[in-house]
């Protein structure tokens, strides 16, 4: 049961493939460096099915432990109770357009275990630690706004088992925007600051997302409204 789910990346910048022979090089090291991190997260007795992560992406460097086990205790404090670990790295990921490198996630199923592990590109771990270092949380950054979301994005996709190659985002999604607010909070946000962030969500869910995120069934006593019995809560 292996799959790979690829958000779509959200600026041209993060689409940018490694320009100098010394990336390429420090990628190749860091491929085997990866090995070892995976190992060193493994819950005890737990065994790992290296052979399950693709064999056309390739890992790159950029481990902080701090940061990891940060983002991982707010994300099991807030949003996600199953057994899943989010690594901060960076993916490339060879597609037929070409390599594509950024604001890309990846689910890896263990082939034996029950782990499930993230790999969020860096870049959006230090965007999360640093919004939670953040004094005025009303004054996010787009990128900062962007971690935030994916983390939770990529944990609903865990806590609802939509881990299929077809999963249903719209469903992953409207529990995204739903629960943001408390992974906000865990990071230190007020609850004016994390209905902030919520909102910036909701306009960008109406404006721009495409039409498999969306559904009608998003709404106040719909389909996906995590408190359908309790009307009046679903965010607006
Ligand atoms: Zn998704």
């Amino acid at each position: 049961m292996n799959s790979v789910d690829i958000e779509p990346p959200q600026t041209a910048e993060d689409q940018k493939p490694p320009q100098t022979a010394e990336d390429q090089k420090s990628l190749k090291m860091n491929v085997a460096a990866y090995l070892i991190s995976v190992c060193a997260v493994a819950l005890p007795g737990a065994a790992y099915g290296i052979a399950s992560y693709a064999p056309e992406i390739e890992k790159v460097a950029g481990l902080t432990s701090d940061s990891e086990d940060f983002i991982n205790d707010s994300l099991h404090n807030s949003v996600l109770d199953k057994k899943a670990w989010f690594d901060c790295d960076a993916v490339f990921l060879k597609t037929p357009e070409g390599t594509r490198y950024g604001y890309t996630t990846v689910v890896e199923f263990p082939v034996i275990g029950k782990v499930t592990i993230m790999h969020m590109p860096q870049q959006l771990c230090d965007a999360i630690v640093d919004y939670s270092r953040s004094g005025d949380k009303s004054n996010f950054t787009d990128i900062q706004h962007s971690a935030i979301e994916t983390a939770v994005h990529e944990a609903e996709h865990i806590q609802r088992d939509e881990l299929s190659t077809r999963p249903d985002e719209a469903r992953v999604t409207c529990a995204q925007i739903q629960t943001m607010p408390l992974f906000a909070q865990e990071l230190g946000a007020t609850l004016a600051e994390a209905d902030q962030l919520q909102r910036q969500s909701i306009g960008r869910y109406l404006l721009g997302k495409p039409a498999r995120f969306q559904s009608l069934e998003c709404k106040d006593g719909g389909l996906y409204d995590l408190n359908k019995d309790q009307p009046g809560n679903f965010p607006h």
